[in-house]
């Protein structure tokens, strides 16, 4: 439930209001600027009485929002959010680009690429450390050892890092992350989401195999309802009947969750496509579609990569792909 105050309001008599509210068991968030001072009432609202609220003088108007998903939604914070990572922006029109390989293989590997990726025009490193792989006898990740891999290609390069978490007991690795990634087959481990929401860090939320748009901005509700509302959104593509292709990317994701939601999109090319071929025009059409950045696996021997090495770009395919995302932007933006 949103409300809105009047402009020249009696600051005491809303805190009675609050707490009064805050008794019967709802969440109550307060938005307030120069222009408009809102206060956000979150849970099971349908118990309260509109015209209740409406009989207060220091209110204006009363909305219900029917919408499940409160902190994530527009209708409750109309610009667009925009999130710091360690000096980088994303949001708002900031573009944030992610490269490097899909796993971490090696101390060398990690930082040669982390340089190629940072020539090239990277902003961010990739890497995972924990792998998800659908099958046990495929190669898992290095664990931990790749997250000190990672700490050290950062290091050398400046450039912030982000990793996937698979299990909250390995929360206490990720100290030096930059972005905490939760991946597809995650979205919806509701403990791992309460876990990361604790946090302070940037959360890029990946779009479940087969979530509907609602279901993954209630995962990212799950995030912010602990406090982190540093969510990044990714549409990394979904299942469909299509076997030609790894997954299908979903471009009406972006106008879509740009309408619904004020948190940024990113746009992950190279989980939807599995192929490298089909990376940069998926980039492109993203880009034109109007995302906030790209997620890209990049391996400067895709042929010998541990996972992902067919969707993998080399330096030189990602940085012209770059060049082209860069042409849109300036043409369209
Ligand atoms: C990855 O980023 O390497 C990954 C496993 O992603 P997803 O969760 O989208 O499959
Ligand atoms: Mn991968």
């Amino acid at each position: 439930m949103l409300i809105k105050l009047v402009k020249d309001t009696n600051f005491n008599e809303i805190e009675k209001f609050i707490k009064n509210i805050e008794k019967k068991g709802f969440e109550v968030t307060k938005n307030f600027n120069d222009n408009i001072k809102i206060l956000i009432i979150t849970g099971n609202t349908e118990k309260i009485d509109t015209d209740y609220i409406e009989s207060f003088d220091f209110v204006e108007s009363v909305k219900r929002i029917k919408e499940p998903y409160k902190k994530a939604n527009r209708k409750l914070h109309p610009d667009d959010t925009i999130i710091d990572i360690s000096g980088v922006k994303i949001g708002g029109g900031n573009f944030l680009v992610i490269a490097g390989p899909c796993s971490v293989e090696s101390e060398k590997q990690i930082i040669r690429i982390a340089k190629k990726v940072k020539e090239k025009g990277a902003s961010l490193l990739r890497g995972g450390a924990f792998k998800p792989r659908t099958s046990p006898y495929s190669f898992q990740g290095l664990g931990k050892k790749a997250i000190d891999y990672l700490i050290k290609a950062k290091k050398e390069t400046g450039l912030g890092i982000v990793t996937e978490i698979m299990d909250k007991s390995d929360l206490k690795y990720f100290d030096d992350i930059d972005i905490i990634q939760i991946g597809a087959r995650n979205m919806q481990n509701f403990s791992l989401l309460k876990e990361v929401g604790k946090t302070k860090k940037p959360i890029l939320l990946k779009r479940g195999l087969s979530a509907t748009y609602e279901e993954w901005l209630m995962a990212a509700e799950y995030i912010m309802r602990e406090g982190n509302e540093n969510v990044i959104l990714c549409e990394r593509g979904i299942r469909t009947f299509e076997n030609e292709i790894r997954n299908n990317l979903d471009i009406s994701a972006i106008p879509v969750i740009k309408k619904l939601s004020h948190l940024p999109i990113i746009i992950d090319p190279s989980h939807a496509a599995g192929n490298y071929k089909y990376v940069q025009p998926l980039s492109l059409a993203a880009t034109a579609a109007g995302c906030d950045g790209l997620i890209i696996e990049v391996h400067d021997n895709p042929s010998c990569a541990l996972s992902d090495g067919a969707q993998s770009l080399t330096p030189e395919k990602f940085e012209e792909t770059l060049k082209k995302v860069n042409k849109i932007r300036e043409a369209i933006f």
